[in-house]
């Protein structure tokens, strides 16, 4: 793991980046931007690069300098063995793309995030809308189990692992494989007789860096990487782990919410089914 720095990139080419940023910009004018006023707002299911702040702090903070894609581009492992070039993770959003122009993002299936040891892209920012501190471990290193950019989810209807066919290359593709994702057992209901491997993902440690999206056998992946808040939901305040302290002081954000259905075939709100037979108790 690399030891947490910041890079030396040069003052005099961050002023020449920040120059040309705002030439650029005023050059394009009213025209062009007024033209893609739509995409000035991202989709809420881009991915952004390692560490980078929530999305509405990190399109304030972003100054589009490209300088945390520059350094995914040139990572040494972006080489292959005849010295040629590979594509970077992050690229910078263009007119077009479904992603606020000239900010960093990343589309798994196309290129993941290799998941590097010295996170090069995180210390080349030089606003901090990436922000070391979240991928620095207590000793003061770099560290990439830290990295958090989204969470992969198995679609179970296209996954053939859970159909009983054989697959495990998202599995073995995972950088966290046995954390990350795992392997469980599960009855093959069709047939009555065989056991089947089934990749779970465990939502604690995936980092979201999408190998597996890369490397699942499907032609439309089976497993994809989602921005974590809308691969996860969200229970509300009203059911509270009693089994857990810190769950519990949750409770004291409790709202009491009217949730109806609005519909004629019951006085019952959908709430008071949760507590049917409690009273039995
Ligand atoms: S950690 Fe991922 S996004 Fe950052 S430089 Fe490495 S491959 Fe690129
Ligand atoms: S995105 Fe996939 S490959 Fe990456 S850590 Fe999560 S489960 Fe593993
Ligand atoms: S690679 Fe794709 S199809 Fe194979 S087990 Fe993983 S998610 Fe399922």
């Amino acid at each position: 793991m690399g030891e947490k720095k910041k890079p030396e990139v040069s003052e005099r080419r961050r002023f020449f980046t920040l120059m040309a940023q705002n030439i650029g910009l005023g050059a394009m004018g009213g025209l062009l931007w007024a033209g893609y006023a739509d995409k000035a707002k991202s989709s809420p299911l881009t991915l952004r690069p390692p560490a980078a702040l929530n999305e509405e702090e990190f399109v304030k903070t972003c100054i589009k300098c490209g300088l945390c894609s520059e350094a995914c581009f040139n990572r040494p492992q972006n080489r292959d063995k005849n010295g040629k070039q590979r594509p970077a993770t992050l690229k910078m959003a263009k007119a077009g793309d479904d992603v606020m122009i000239g900010t960093p993002y990343f589309i798994p299936r196309e290129v993941p995030c290799y998941m590097c040891d010295d996170i090069p892209c995180v210390p080349a920012c030089p606003t901090d809308a990436l922000d070391i501190t979240k991928v620095t471990n207590k000793k003061g290193e770099l560290d990439p189990k830290l990295i958090d950019m989204g969470l992969a989810v198995v679609d179970p209807n296209a996954c053939i692992a859970f159909w009983g066919i054989q697959c495990d290359a998202c599995y073995r593709a995972c950088p966290l494989m046995d954390d990350a994702i795992k392997l469980e057992y599960a009855k093959n209901e069709r047939t009555g007789k065989h056991a089947f491997l089934r990749p779970v993902v465990n939502m604690y440690s995936c980092t979201g860096c999408g190998l597996c999206e890369k490397a699942c056998v499907t032609e439309k992946a089976a497993i994809f990487v989602l921005p974590r808040e809308y691969a996860l939901g969200r229970p509300g305040d009203h059911y509270v782990k009693g089994w857990d302290k810190k769950d519990e002081a949750r409770i004291q954000n409790k709202v009491n919410e009217d949730v109806t259905t609005h519909d004629e075939r019951s006085s019952k709100k959908p709430v008071d089914y949760l507590n049917q037979g409690l009273e039995d108790f």
